[in-house]
């Protein structure tokens, strides 16, 4: 056999799911919903909603899981959450804290976070299903997992040992050492305070391991570390929760995990990967997932943290900017490099997008037979739910951009006609209604706003200009200020003047025209440079001494608008 270069980078994983010869394979992914989850987690959620695609495609059963990990104990709270609030909620699983905000209806903390991320699946086009630990744990095939790992304590420990203490230094050895002579891998939540761990005032955390497995009567004896409490709990209580690292590899065994991607954290060599692995086929008699390890995704150069306070969720993104570019980033990108969203980028994902959907479709040349097999398999791995026949009509991100800044000054049916104008779209396939233009019109609007947020914190002036000077940001005041027209020369003046007359005179202008007229003005009216001509387009309609190129501008403002706001020139001299 040759070695074949893969198209992408997710052909190595399929081919390794192939090789397990399978009429059905189920994927797993993971969270724990500890406040508002950033959007980093759909890196391996899509990863794996695009395996769902491929094996689907050739016929494979799929089962796509999301676990919501909300028997995790609350180790700590972002800082958001009311303080009296934590303090009592501190070391509960996130299941049996009420949602932190009245009069909202919700179930639990889990369910107001975790369904907020669940909501947005749909606009993603990620079709999975959603199974809270929690309710996992209520179960007796989750429960029999429980009471093979008590019977298997020894087995569990000598793994752990193997994996871990290489990693620590000499005296978190001894300690480790010393933890393992009375370790169980179940911890409970207690029956009177309900936390299944405690953070002592030093900040350390105790879980509420338990202390004694009475294998006969099928319970444990715990000692609640945060309320002294001394209990015991049979094993299908549903109070007990596996340790994590056990917790893991039984979930695989449970639901057969095929393929479980993680990130970096805990795919390290001898992480709770590789040791959930061992634990899965020797304790739990089964092969275990297919390891997909992945980089972080960044916002800008900032890592995001659900307690850092550093969230950018896929909410949020939903309101700024298209799905299926974001699908497109995740899955254009290698999963072992780490990709930084910039919403100031989003102007070159879309240019990028737009490339790949020219090649799909035919309509643009690729570079080479790679570069169209490539785009040929990602394209429709990109797609929210349906792969259209004909490549779809869209309107540019850099005319949305224009149009929504133009909103102030124009109606929405003129903003759409000129939308419609120029995409030369004919009547009878309107496939943009006004509606959805008037959805995109927002998005674009919140999307630049989001950026001149930004843009005010930069301190770099250069990296300030070279934002604004992609993006094409501008205000257009109402009127043109005064002392804005007292700086404007006679020539300046009169060089408006002709081009209100040449306006007058003209119908349908294009942007070549309108920008080579000002040039003729300027040199054989004037003579003056044509700077100087351009400079003052720019102070009356902007305020501002530059802007984007203004023949397009000029283009895209209505006639009688700019007619108008040449006459205030002369109403006011
Ligand atoms: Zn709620
Ligand atoms: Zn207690």
């Amino acid at each position: 056999m040759v070695n074949k270069v893969l198209v992408h980078w997710l052909e190595e994983t399929v081919q390794e799911i192939s090789k397990r010869n399978l009429t059905e394979i189920t994927l797993s992914t993971g969270k724990t919903p500890s406040g508002h989850v950033h959007i980093g987690i759909l890196r391996e959620i899509i990863i794996s909603d695009a395996l769902r695609r491929i094996f689907e495609k050739k016929g494979v059963d799929v089962s796509f899981y999301l676990f919501m990990d909300d028997f995790d104990a609350a180790k700590r709270f972002p800082y958001y959450i009311d303080e009296n609030y934590q303090k009592s909620n501190l070391g509960k699983p996130f299941a049996l804290i009420p949602c932190p905000y009245e009069d909202c209806g919700c179930e639990s903390y889990a369910y107001h976070f975790g369904n907020e991320l669940i909501s947005t699946f749909k606009q993603f086009g990620i079709k999975n299903e959603i199974i809270w630990s929690y309710n996992l744990y209520q179960k007796r095939e989750m429960q029999e997992k429980i009471k093979i790992a008590l019977d298997n304590t020894d087995k569990i420990k000598e793994i752990l040992k193997k994996y871990i203490l290489p990693t620590l230094d000499n005296d978190r050895k001894k300690q480790f050492n010393e933890m393992q002579k009375t370790w169980i891998p179940v911890m409970a939540t207690c029956e009177k305070c309900n936390k299944i761990q405690n953070r002592a005032k030093d900040g350390s955390i105790h879980p509420n391991r338990a202390i004694e497995y009475l294998k006969k009567e099928q319970m444990v004896i715990y000692e609640c570390p945060a309320c002294g409490y001394r209990g015991r709990t049979s094993i299908y209580s549903g109070r007990l929760k596996l340790n994590w690292r056990i917790d893991w590899p039984a979930k695989w065994a449970l639901f057969k995990a095929t393929c479980e991607p993680a990130g970096k954290d805990h795919s390290v060599k001898g992480g709770a990967y590789d040791t959930g692995l061992e634990i899965c086929q020797r304790i739990y008699d089964y092969e275990g997932p297919i390891k997909l390890p992945y980089e972080w995704l960044r916002l800008g150069d900032q890592d995001m943290g659900t307690s850092k306070g550093i969230v950018f969720t896929p909410e949020e993104y939903l309101k700024l900017a298209d799905p299926e570019i974001y699908r497109m980033l995740i899955l254009r990108t290698n999963p072992m490099k780490h990709i930084s969203l910039r919403i100031e980028e989003i102007p070159q994902y879309h240019d990028y997008y737009e490339k790949m959907e020219n090649i799909f479709y035919g309509i643009e040349e690729p570079d080479s037979k790679e570069d169209y097999d490539l785009y040929e398999y990602l394209y429709p791995l990109t797609k929210i739910s349906y792969i259209p026949e004909n490549k779809p009509i869209r309107i540019p991100l850099k005319l949305l951009t224009f149009l929504s800044q133009m909103q102030n000054i124009l109606s929405l049916d003129k903003l759409y006609e000129k939308a419609m104008s120029s995409l030369r779209v004919n009547k009878t396939e309107k496939s943009v209604s006004i509606e959805d233009f008037k959805v995109l019109l927002k998005r674009t609007e919140k999307w630049i706003k989001e950026i001149k947020n930004k843009i005010t914190k930069i301190t770099d002036p250069k990296i300030k200009r070279s934002i604004q000077n992609k993006i094409d940001i501008f205000a257009i005041p109402e009127i043109i200020p005064k002392d804005l027209i007292n700086t404007l020369s006679d020539k300046q003046l009169e060089g408006l003047k002709l081009f209100k007359n040449f306006l007058l005179e003209n119908e349908n202008l294009d942007s070549d025209s309108i920008q080579n007229e000002i040039f003729t003005i300027a040199k054989e009216e004037l003579d003056i440079p044509p700077k100087k001509m351009f400079e003052a387009f720019y102070l009356i309609l902007l305020g501002k001494k530059s802007g984007p190129r203004l023949g397009p501008f000029i283009s895209m403002l209505d006639k009688d608008w700019l007619i108008k706001r040449l006459d205030q020139l002369e109403d006011k001299k």
